[in-house]
């Protein structure tokens, strides 16, 4: 089997589908990737070259298959062929028009959001490994912004508190981001709607901050959406809470759905000066009324910052931790370098979200 690694063509995006690593592992595949496609990340041509890649000028040529990061171009969509395997995030839950014309073009394309959150897909599970990358990312920028320490110090010149720190949205991201903000010193609480996060977030040493809304844990292990009263007493109970933070960090999401709003402009309006909010939902609208997806805001003295592709930022172990789950998926999807894909397996069809219809 021939599989293509292309150079990613979208804007900021400096993360590689493979790297040199997962190449020399794969078995009974033959991987083209495109001249200069690991540099931004780190991975120098001569390195692939080394573990056993062709260098190509053009990676969607002469190959069975094409794994890349980002869901493909209008230009790239022209390069596929019926019967070709694509593996990206291809966003199927909010990109429908993508999903119908991968399908009218019979192209077998598994979206990486859609692998099964079980346990037999953990090393295929990209959210997974790229919310770690921006939980953590999201600590420094937050660290970076705030006019205070995040530790407490003890000096010479007086005694410095630590910084408080609110993580709102505790599922991977938001897990990551607790366990470096108490590395980096400061007094974190944490908050989720599914009821089972509680413990999870106290055995990072965190608090649990109760606002007096429980949710539910859907089949799939995510949150059920709140009804809009849900919603109403969520954001009344945290605009009581917020002014005690120095630092919000917000990851709440509902898969395919807008991100819920959490924090009302009122909220903001009673935060001290200084204070920060990184708001990782930018990508699906924000979770706080006055995030400016890509940009930050500042807002009577409250800095708001809404990060998109943040994975990005840290392309060489961000690239390093999707290439595992690509070629985890590849394993699974094609052992030996054969394709054999069992339809009844929950990872293939749960995963593959087009494919050449099958005339009836
Ligand atoms: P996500 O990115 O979809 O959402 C982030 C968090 O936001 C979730 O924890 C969700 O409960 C929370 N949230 C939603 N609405 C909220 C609201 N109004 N207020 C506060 N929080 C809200 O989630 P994720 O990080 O991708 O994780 C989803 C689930 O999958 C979690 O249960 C996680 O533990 C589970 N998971 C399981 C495995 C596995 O078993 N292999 C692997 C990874 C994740």
């Amino acid at each position: 089997m021939r599989v293509g690694v292309p150079r990613e063509t979208a804007t900021d995006e400096r993360r590689v589908a493979l790297v040199p690593d997962a190449i020399a592992r794969l078995d009974g595949i033959t991987v083209l990737i495109e001249r200069g496609a690991g540099t931004a990340a780190g991975f120098p041509d001569e390195a692939y070259e080394a573990a056993g890649a062709e260098l190509v000028d053009d990676a969607w040529q002469a190959v069975d298959g094409v794994v890349k990061v980002a869901k493909p171009t209008e230009d790239e969509l022209g390069k596929l062929r019926t019967g070709q395997l694509l593996i990206a995030f291809l966003q199927p839950l909010t990109d429908r028009e993508l999903v119908e014309r991968l399908t009218a073009a019979g192209v077998l394309g598994f979206a990486m959001e859609s692998i099964p959150r079980t346990t037999r897909a953990q090393p295929m599970d990209a959210l997974s490994s790229q919310a770690t990358v921006s939980g953590y990312k999201a600590v420094l920028l937050a660290a970076e912004s705030l006019p205070r320490f995040f530790p407490m110090l003890t000096t010479a010149a007086g005694t410095i508190a630590p910084a408080r720190v609110l993580v709102l949205g505790a599922g991977v991201a938001g897990l990551q981001a607790i366990a470096t903000a108490r590395r980096l010193g400061a007094v974190v609480s944490g908050f989720d709607v599914r009821p089972a996060v509680r413990e999870q977030v106290q055995s990072l040493g965190a608090a649990f901050l109760d606002l007096g809304v429980v949710g539910e844990e859907t089949a799939g292990g995510y949150a059920r959406e709140l009804t809009p009263e849900e919603q109403q007493r969520q954001m009344q109970a945290l605009e009581e809470r917020i002014p005690d933070f120095d630092v919000v960090i917000t990851t709440a999401a509902i898969p395919g759905r807008p991100a819920p709003k959490l924090i009302p402009a009122s909220a903001v309006e009673r935060m001290r000066p200084g204070s920060v909010i990184v708001d990782l939902a930018a990508e699906t609208g924000g979770n706080c009324e006055l995030t400016r997806p890509g940009q930050t805001a500042h807002i009577g003295g409250v800095t708001i910052l809404g990060p998109l592709n943040l994975a990005s930022t840290m392309p060489t172990h961000a690239s390093q931790l999707y290439a595992r789950n690509v070629s985890s998926l590849l394993a699974h999807l094609a052992p030996g370098g054969e394709l054999k894909l069992d339809w009844e397996d929950e990872i293939t069809a749960g995963t593959c979200v087009t494919r050449k219809a099958t005339p009836t």
